[in-house]
């Protein structure tokens, strides 16, 4: 259980930006470029190693929706959508979800 179930059912207000029956979309709590938003598979699954081979569609439904939303906060023309895999890559919320950044030039590099 993680802090983005319970946003997901609802339990923990978020700031939310996108949601179907699969995939939700919130503003990340501490934003770290102009545009920051997290979407998140609804379903429990802990990062993107443990993802089941039944459940890649899954990354498609997520990048569907980061192209909706680069278009809606008009930051298609240059984002960056990333997950962290584990707590060596920074992973703070065991609970797959990827980060789509955009707003402002993003830092050279990715680590
Ligand atoms: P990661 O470090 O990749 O696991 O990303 C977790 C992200 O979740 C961080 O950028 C946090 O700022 C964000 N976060 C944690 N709690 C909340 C929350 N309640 N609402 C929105 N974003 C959150």
């Amino acid at each position: 259980m993680t802090i983005f179930k319970d946003i997901i059912d609802g339990k923990v207000p978020c700031d939310k930006v996108f949601e179907n029956e699969s995939v939700i979309a919130f503003k990340d709590i501490a934003p770290q470029a102009p545009i920051h938003l997290l979407i998140v598979p609804k379903k429990e699954i802990k990062n993107l190693q443990s993802l089941p081979s039944e459940d890649m569609p899954l990354l498609g439904e997520v990048i569907k929706v980061a192209q909706q939303l680069a278009k809606e906060f008009d930051i298609q023309e240059g984002y960056r959508l990333l997950t962290n895999n584990g707590s060596l890559a920074g992973q703070t919320v065991f609970h797959l979800h990827f980060h789509l950044l955009g707003g402002r030039r993003l830092n050279d590099g990715l680590a």
